[in-house]
């Protein structure tokens, strides 16, 4: 391997040459079966027809010209993804991290607009949001952090699913401008809340005047079954929500939404990306959301993600060693009584991607496009390598 490339990632000894639907074939031509598209990218799957089409005409076209002027697809965009959340106006940039960066900077001058000189900002334990200084500051993960101080001033965290830490963190901080939550934490686990914490914290921003920010970049366009993880809450919009991930199947996009209180606090010359919502990563961005329309691909992960979660309580739900098997959507969560990290080399010898995060969880992200054989097939290759993979620890550590 060349060393050329700064080590920053413990990969996988692998590389991949092509990829079509849920299948990807290696340098020497094997097949895998892909259960993580990605880490929730690739979400139509590699290659899909309708986002090479636009991706290709439109590099053919025009790749990009700087938001010095305006930009037809990014604008087309914007109305698509404000007609399907209910937010009322869109900044595009990159990635997950620079749509938090958005997010994050647009709660601090929410904040001085009401004369507060240092805002806060309500984070969660267990929390990812990226890899930016301010983004790793908020993410709930001392990993993430270690080396990097001093870390960025202006965020007070408390534990994740608990509304009364919350509620008590914004009694006993009165700089305090906004929450910052995942629907479902992604790299924390695959840990989905109860019902009623949303619209929780909700109530609570409204009434306090706090912005309500929801980290959609792994949960949002389709991953949980909804085109955002929010909407599963009738009736329940954020103030600001974030996407990036799925948002282009692999052509980089990120967007930071805003609504209600939110809409109106960055004003020209307040935040800019040299990138963000050029026309090549905006074509992608429309194909795909087109794509999950005729597809109908929200229902179908409705329908095979809680066939999916069924089967996996049929086969896992038993099994000593497994703690627990959870999902939304198209988020699966097993998790382990023991350390499984092992897990992801022996799922590649067996031809399927997985992954695993916070050291227990097999974390499951298939392509939203999977059809049921193919569901079938993650299904019983994962119960298997975990059956195996738990038969093979010491007993005293799996009880
Ligand atoms: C992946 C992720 C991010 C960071 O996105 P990048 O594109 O890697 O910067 C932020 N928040 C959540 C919830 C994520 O899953």
């Amino acid at each position: 391997m060349t060393e050329s490339v700064m080590p920053t990632y413990g990969r996988l000894d692998i590389t991949f040459a092509k990829g079509e639907g849920a299948w990807l074939t290696d340098t020497r031509g094997e097949r895998y079966l892909d259960a993580l598209s990605g880490i929730a990218v690739c979400n139509l799957g590699h290659c899909h027809p309708a986002v090479t089409r636009a991706i290709s005409e439109q590099a053919a076209t025009l790749v990009h010209t700087s938001n010095v002027y305006h930009i037809e697809k990014q604008q087309l965009l914007a109305d698509k993804l404000t007609q399907l959340s209910g937010m009322e106006q869109v900044f595009f940039c990159n990635s997950g991290a620079e749509a938090n960066e958005a997010a994050i900077k647009l709660a601090r001058k929410y904040g001085h607009s009401k004369g507060i000189d240092k805002p806060v900002i309500i984070v969660m334990e267990g929390s990812f949001h990226g890899r930016t200084m301010a983004t790793l500051t908020a993410t709930g993960n001392a990993k993430v952090q270690a080396g990097f101080e001093p870390l960025v001033p202006g965020f007070v965290r408390v534990p994740y699913n608990d509304f009364d830490a919350i509620r008590m963190a914004v009694s006993h901080w009165p700089e305090a401008v906004a929450v910052l939550v995942e629907p479902v934490q992604g790299e924390g686990g695959i840990k989905v809340p109860d019902s009623e914490y949303l619209s929780a914290i909700r109530d609570l921003c409204t009434q306090r005047k706090l912005l309500m920010m929801l980290d959609e970049v792994q949960t949002g366009v389709g991953r949980t079954g909804k085109w955002f993880a929010f909407q599963h809450k009738q009736g329940l919009v954020p103030d600001v929500m974030t996407l990036a991930k799925g948002l282009g199947n692999g052509m980089p996009v990120g967007a930071c939404l805003v609504a209600g209180l939110a809409k109106g606090v960055l004003q020209a010359g307040n935040h800019g990306s040299t990138f963000g919502g050029n026309p090549l990563a905006c074509s992608a961005a429309l194909a795909v959301l087109e794509t999950i329309e005729k597809e109908q691909l929200l229902d179908h992960v409705n329908r095979l993600g809680e066939q999916m979660y069924q089967h996996f309580k049929q086969q896992l739900g038993q099994t000593e060693g497994v703690k627990d098997v959870r999902h939304l959507g198209f988020m699966f969560g097993i998790e382990l009584t023991v350390p499984c990290a092992d897990l992801v080399k022996l799922a590649l010898q067996d031809h399927i991607l997985i992954n695993v995060t916070a050291e227990k969880v097999i974390r499951l992200l298939p392509p939203l496009v999977i059809n049921a054989q193919e569901a079938e097939m993650i299904v019983n290759k994962v119960s298997q390598l975990v059956k195996t993979f738990l038969a093979s620890q010491p007993i005293e550590s799996v009880a």
